[in-house]
């Protein structure tokens, strides 16, 4: 687990510096589930810290829990369910730099290396 680093939260329209700034972290894990039922059980347990997943939820709305599946096993899909690599991982420093904590060598599936794609994000991540 990495450490935790603040972030502004992001927005449709860009950054929402009056909505709460998100805590990130990443996690690397050992699985044997396949990435669907990988994802079932992270669905379960942002249900499980009140997670509202309604039809009247605001997309990208403020959220309690977000968990997200960035690379598994350099598979690349996109369904209706499920796309990876994460589409957005590679631009999000909040999501790169806790990565590169706690991978240096990481690399993300058709995108390269973490570092470089780190270096290049521009979003600000304060290490908590
Ligand atoms: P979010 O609001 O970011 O949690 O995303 C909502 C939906 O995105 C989830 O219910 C998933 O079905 C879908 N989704 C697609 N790709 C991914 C991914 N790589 N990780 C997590 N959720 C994903």
């Amino acid at each position: 687990m990495s450490p935790i680093y603040e972030s502004a939260a992001i927005k449709l329209d860009g950054v929402d510096r009056d909505a709460p700034a998100y805590l990130n972290g990443v996690a690397l894990l050992d699985i044997l589930l396949d990435p669907y039922d990988l994802l079932d059980r992270l669905n379960e347990i942002e249900a499980a810290h009140g997670r509202d997943r309604g039809p009247d939820a605001e997309r990208w709305g403020d959220r309690t829990l977000d968990l997200d599946l960035i690379d598994v096993d350099g598979i690349e899909l996109d369904d209706e369910r499920l796309t990876l690599p994460h589409p957005r991982a590679w631009q999000r420093a909040f999501v790169l730099q806790p990565w590169l904590d706690v991978d240096p060598d990481a690399r993300l599936t058709g995108r390269g290396r973490v570092a470089d794609l780190r270096s290049a994000a521009t979003d600000a991540v304060v290490r908590r």
